[in-house]
């Protein structure tokens, strides 16, 4: 699972535009950054959340967004809204929330959920992927440009399977998803938490729906989730249900149980629960009249503190879920450098507050929470584009990694800027014969040869059996780790023995290392290509010079032919033993060349006509 390498687009004059995307529960946005700024993209009405529900109409036309949310109270059952909730899962799995959902959904043959509309049947993918077309819809309109490559973020705590599975719901959409980025990743970058400095940052989102707690460490650049929790069903959705109880209270008790039964007096209502609670958020009081008809007029007052008290105990779950989080990361809460709030319920200043004094500092909130996560996904996107490059690229190996091979040059297994977890194994053999054992030395760096690298560690692979220069195939495996710990190990694959060694974390480089080798590698560039030409030009001389000998040791030839290649051998070794240059090297094994491919040839032909000689005496 490794990057490829980051390519400018086609036309020099227009940057490459990559997408951030925050696919959400319940409401989906996308954000690009042109320029230093990020920005939201919005709709032609000024929108920029785009509702994560699909609606597919009697009649076969299908909805996305705002139309298909306007249409839920009407087809409630063809209404799929929380797909996030199913994507990437098994049926089993996702059966706790399948249960709370209005639309049906059933098992596949396979045991994954799939949305039942009538006789049709949709994945989640598929879901996922109309919401996705419409973001990017929204956000070519906004653009003027057609898009096709986006970085879209996820849960922390999404598994592998479920981060493939929005992955393929954007190609499903005809995206080119080129990162899946961590939420609360994406969240710490909004804020301005680019990687530049060490530190530990707690990112707390509140939302509609869920409510997710993250622990960061950042280090070297790279973004590690130390911890995660929180509670997939707790969020604003349930401040609001306290509020339209509220309401709901003031209606004489028979009129109370009919708004129960009518979706749409039920929607009004918590609807203006919600508008309640928002107008809270910056007033001391907020009043409320709602003519319900003949069920008669709602009205209330809610001041601060009656709202606060309700919701306390919701948000205290929030805290114990923070508490959590802190002591699962294994670090204590005056480690936690920065606090950054994501989610619209974090507007909420109960919420502020009670999270400031639990700990202990105050929360950063110079960004819009509900954009936090896209922006975030945009910044990351623009780097990924190649359009910023004084960002390291996160969550990824900031150097190469390699071994030296025969001659002091580095073999690079794992490029720079591959994306962790990831693994490579590449075929190596001895360059001696009769070799028993080869010493493995690790290198990290942009540099040609291993005395300009910086070496990791070594161990030995013993016990090779004794076995002509080349014939071994040891198998070297690099393997990254999401953690950033590098595992190699070398196993000779005719005999299976094997050893290996472990490096980790972060390979102990800061950002100012990591950028003082690159610009060292740029600086070396050429001097570099050529020492390794020469290394290799030297390694291909040594092993004609072997390979021509023995050769010489088994065919048998014309006195006057082993003479001119015993001539032209000798010369190329001579060449070795005076250190020659590449150019003088390449020269003699071109003049060695030339005297064997006539032996060759001569052998070849006199095997030919042997062989037909052979053949018209038998026959
Ligand atoms: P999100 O899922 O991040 O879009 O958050 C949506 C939730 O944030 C909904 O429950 C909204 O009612 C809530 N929300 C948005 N703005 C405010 C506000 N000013 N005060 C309180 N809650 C808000």
């Amino acid at each position: 699972m490794t990057d490829s390498p980051v390519t400018k687009g086609d036309d020099a004059r227009e940057p490459r535009l990559v997408l951030g995307i925050d696919l959400g529960t319940t409401n989906s946005l996308a954000a690009i950054r042109a320029g230093s700024e990020a920005r939201v993209l919005r709709n032609q009405q000024g929108e920029a959340l785009i509702p994560s529900v699909v609606c597919y109409q009697p009649d076969g036309k299908t909805s996305v967004g705002s139309a298909a949310k306007a249409l839920r109270l009407e087809h409630p059952d063809r209404t799929v809204s929380s797909i996030k909730r199913l994507i990437g899962k098994s049926f089993a799995d996702a059966e706790p929330d399948v249960a709370k959902l209005p639309f049906a959904v059933v098992a596949s043959e396979r045991n994954l959920p799939r949305v039942a509309i009538g006789d049709d049947r949709h994945s989640p993918e598929e879901v996922s992927s109309l919401i996705l077309r419409e973001v990017r819809r929204t956000a070519e309109l906004a653009v003027g440009r057609s898009l096709h490559e986006a970085v879209i973020t996820v849960p922390a705590w999404f598994d592998d399977t479920e981060r493939q599975a929005t992955k393929d719901a954007a190609a499903l959409a005809g995206l080119d998803c080129l990162r899946i980025l961590n939420e609360p990743t994406a969240a710490a970058l909004a804020y301005g938490i680019d990687g530049g400095k060490d530190g530990t940052v707690l990112v707390y989102d509140l939302g509609g729906g869920t409510f997710d707690v993250s622990v960061l460490r950042i280090q070297d650049g790279v973004f590690r989730v130390l911890s995660t929790a929180g509670d997939t069903h707790l969020g604003g959705d349930d401040f609001d249900a306290l509020l339209a109880q509220r309401i709901l209270a003031t209606l004489p008790e028979r009129a109370r149980d009919s708004v129960n039964e009518d979706p749409y007096v039920l929607q009004a209502v918590n609807q203006a629960a919600e508008s309640l609670k928002i107008r809270l958020s910056e007033a001391e009081s907020a009043e409320l009249e709602l003519d319900l008809g003949d069920r008669g007029i709602a009205k209330v007052t809610v001041t601060r503190p009656e709202f606060e008290a309700a919701i306390a105990p919701l948000v205290q779950r929030t805290l114990d879920c923070v508490q959590r989080a802190i002591a699962d990361a294994g670090v204590g809460l005056d480690a936690v450098g920065d606090i950054v709030l994501v989610g619209g319920s974090t507007r909420v200043p109960l919420v502020r507050s009670r999270l400031e004094s639990f700990c202990g500092k105050p929360p950063h909130t110079h960004v819009d929470p509900d954009q936090a996560v896209a922006l975030g996904a945009a910044i990351q996107a623009d780097v990924l584009a190649g359009n910023d490059r004084s960002l390291l690229l996160l969550d990824v190996i900031p150097l190469s990694l390699g071994i030296e091979t025969l001659g002091g040059a580095v073999q690079k297994l794992i490029l720079r800027n591959s994306t962790i977890p990831t693994s490579v194994t590449e075929e190596f053999s001895t360059g001696v014969d009769g070799q028993t054992s080869v010493d493995l030395r690790i290198f990290q760096g942009e540099r040609e040869l291993a005395q300009n690298c910086r070496q990791l560690g070594n161990f030995q692979l013993a016990g090779i059996p004794p076995m002509p220069a080349g014939l071994p195939r040891i198998a070297v495996t690099f393997l990254v780790d999401a953690d950033g710990v590098l595992r190699v190990t070398a196993r000779e694959q005719r005999t299976e023995v094997q050893a290996g060694i472990q490096v980790s974390p972060s390979f102990g480089l800061t950002r100012d290392e990591v950028r003082r080798m690159m610009l060292e590698s740029l600086e070396h560039a050429q001097d570099d290509f050529l020492a390794r030409e020469a290394i290799e030009q030297r390694q291909k001389a040594e092993a004609m010079v072997r390979g021509t000998r023995q050769a010489l040791e088994l065919a048998e030839l014309p006195p006057d032919q082993i003479y001119s290649v015993h001539k032209a051998v000798k010369a190329l070794d001579r060449l070795l033993a005076d250190n020659a240059d590449a150019k003088a090297l390449n020269a003699g094994c071109e003049e060695l060349t030339k005297v064997t491919a006539t032996i060759a040839d001569d052998v070849i032909s006199s095997a030919v006509t042997k062989a037909l000689r052979e053949e018209q005496e038998n026959s």
